[in-house]
């Protein structure tokens, strides 16, 4: 499939489970993962209009940023070339938030004081707010990154000394399923743990962001109020090395 069919394939599927599901198409981001493909398939990605493109580590992504930003500001004069809006959805090692920090406008996943203390130190240096999503392990799987549920609250209150911070969501992945269905309590847990953030008032102002679903089990994700999917194989596509 070429990425213009695979992005109408994805619509079409993404516009069922809006229905299904009550929600509007329009409270919902795609954010196109590029982390399996070239700097030249990432640059078609950008030019194709997806907005957002994340990555997962910043050795990977360099190439790729450097140039859509070498795309933006010459050479190509398409209007949507380079305009890209950087996620970064991996884990981050402490001492690679200075290099992401600035350079991405989303952290998917902050999920502890070390890397908060890190980012809001180079925030602070270029004198921003960074929008971070805090990531969750709803399933409680061993080999997945994030914050037990029950240490959420006590972190966000933590982070409300960090005036370089900006709580824009929850973020989880959930294991993967042969049956995607099978998904759906780590996706509703997620949610939960939003709603709850706010009853409790935990924040200044109301969280909204739900990062969840990928190429496997996003329908269900959105059926369960994701309004940030990652998606990469399905969308992007995958390249052999
Ligand atoms: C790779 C990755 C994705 C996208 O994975 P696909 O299954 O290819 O859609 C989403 N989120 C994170 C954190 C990833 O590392």
């Amino acid at each position: 499939m070429t990425l213009e069919q695979r992005i109408a394939h994805v619509e079409q599927r993404l516009q069922q489970a809006c229905a299904r599901s009550g929600r509007s198409r329009e409270d919902i981001n795609i954010i196109a993962v590029t982390k399996y493909v070239s700097v030249a398939s990432t640059l078609e990605v950008i030019r194709s209009g997806l907005v957002h493109v994340g990555e997962n580590r910043w050795q990977n992504a360099q190439d790729k940023w450097y140039a859509a930003r070498q795309t933006a500001s010459g050479g190509d004069t398409s209007a949507t070339a380079g305009q890209a809006v950087w996620h970064f959805i991996g884990s981050l090692q402490t001492n690679k938030a200075k290099e992401v920090v600035g350079r991405f406008a989303y952290v998917h996943s902050l999920d502890r004081l070390s890397l908060a203390q890190a980012i809001e130190r180079k925030a602070a240096e270029l004198g921003i707010v960074v929008p971070c999503f805090l990531q969750v392990n709803v399933s409680g799987e061993d080999s997945k990154h994030g914050l037990a549920p029950e240490e959420l609250l006590p972190f966000v209150k933590e982070l409300s000394r960090f005036t370089h911070i900006k709580i824009e969501g929850l973020m989880t992945m959930a294991p993967f399923e042969a049956e995607p269905e099978e998904t759906r309590p780590v996706f509703r847990g997620l949610r939960q743990l939003r709603d709850e953030l706010n009853r409790e008032a935990a924040t200044e102002t109301p969280v909204n962001g739900l990062s969840m679903g990928m190429s496997n089990d996003f329908e269900v994700a959105v059926e369960e109020g994701a309004n940030w999917l990652r998606l990469g194989t399905i969308l992007v596509g995958k390249e052999e090395e």
